[in-house]
């Protein structure tokens, strides 16, 4: 296997935006699908698990990882035309390992539009089906294609269509009953040559708002940019995942007892096409007053409740126990205040 580097006992410190000091027993990055198949072919020869690595900013590493850990540094990206699709479309197919924003950047470039609400958002284009990831009112699910993928058993390649992805809010197949069977290699995006505003989200409409300016697709991405970098910790300054938890999703009456216990009109939501609201996590742990409280070397982001932060970043740290405590304090307070369970939305290696 010359062209293939196997590490052992490597430290994944600076490869998880969360800092957490975890060791991988093997470890190797795969640059091409050939070494895809080298890394499979050794993790089968040698009877270990994989698990797959992007930029590692939605994972929580709470304890060594055994086995082989596969980074995916896949680079590359192609366009074709849609044949017989809507006019002004375009179908560009990403590798793996390209970085998501400057993926962004460079359709926004080019003009090909679809991306921009969905500008900044940490990691490689490879995990973004995992959660289908979304922001500023547009989710992946909504401008996916197909994927490439590889069969970690069978080293075998195949396409996987959007249906097949089962997509729902932060979620996918891939977190359900195909978890941790597939290397994901490409995926295929469908964008427009044509700009298509969408600045429903509140925060967005209030900045256009403010500025008083029809907004160009460029200028969205720039608007969504201002706004996060006001509001989340930047992981290269203060380490953290994003979003902790997912906003809960609870029926109407549910949403009607908590209004007669808050008072009315007191408690945010976003009415869901199914019937279902949809109310911000962030709400419901700022009313429990845990908006920049610490504990121990970890806390809560005082510009946003929902994101969890690490204040260390060195080796043999005990952030990763310290942050998993925080959390379920969090979820038991909010649970016996509202009566919600808060989901965690990164995934959890280790101990939960
Ligand atoms: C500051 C900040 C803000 C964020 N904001 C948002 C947001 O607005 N919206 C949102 O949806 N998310 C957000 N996130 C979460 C994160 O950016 C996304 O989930 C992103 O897609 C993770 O990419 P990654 O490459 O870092 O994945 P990783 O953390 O490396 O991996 C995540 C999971 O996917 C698996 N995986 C990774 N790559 C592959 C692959 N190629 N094939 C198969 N499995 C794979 C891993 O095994 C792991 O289980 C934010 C994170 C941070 C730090």
């Amino acid at each position: 296997m010359p062209d293939l580097q196997i590490e052992r006992n490597k430290s994944l410190l600076a490869m998880n935006t969360m800092a957490l000091d975890s060791t991988a027993e093997y470890f190797c990055s795969a640059s091409t699908l050939k070494e895809v198949h080298q890394a499979l072919s050794f993790a089968k020869d040698h009877n270990l698990s994989v698990t797959p690595l992007g930029a590692g900013s939605n994972v929580i590493l709470a304890s060594n990882l055994s086995g082989l850990v596969l980074h995916l540094g896949l680079k590359g990206c192609e366009s074709a035309e849609v044949i017989g699709g809507a006019d002004g479309s375009i179908d560009v197919t990403f590798d793996a390992g390209e970085n998501w924003h400057d993926m962004v950047l460079m359709c926004l470039d080019r003009g090909w539009f679809g991306l921009e609400n969905l500008s900044l958002i940490p990691g490689n284009m490879g995990a973004a089906a995992i959660q289908n990831i979304g922001a500023y009112g547009v989710e992946l699910s909504s401008l996916l294609v197909s994927l490439q993928v590889v069969d970690i058993q069978s080293g075998a390649l195949f396409e996987l269509g959007s249906e097949a992805c089962q997509f729902s809010y932060r979620d996918s197949v891939f977190k359900q009953s195909l978890k941790d069977k597939y290397i994901i290699t490409q995926l295929t995006l469908r964008l427009s040559t044509e700009p298509n505003i969408n600045i429903d989200y509140p925060a967005l409409s209030a900045y256009f708002i403010e500025l008083n300016k029809d907004p160009t697709p460029q200028m969205v991405s720039d608007a969504v940019c201002d706004i996060r970098r006001e509001k989340l910790p930047d992981p290269n300054k203060l380490a953290n995942v994003g979003s902790f938890f997912k906003n809960p999703v609870i029926n109407q009456s549910a949403l009607a007892e908590l209004q007669c216990v808050e008072g009315k009109g007191e408690v945010p939501f976003y009415s869901q096409p199914d019937g279902s609201v949809k109310v911000p996590a962030a709400w419901l742990i700022d009313k429990c007053k845990f908006r920049g409280a610490q504990r121990g070397g970890v806390g809560v982001h005082d510009k946003q409740a929902l994101v969890l932060v690490n204040y260390r970043n060195d080796a043999n740290n005990d952030s990763a126990r310290e942050i998993l405590s925080l959390a379920k304090e969090i979820q038991a307070t909010v649970k016996a205040r509202f009566g919600i369970d808060l989901e965690v939305e990164p995934r959890i290696y280790g101990p939960v």
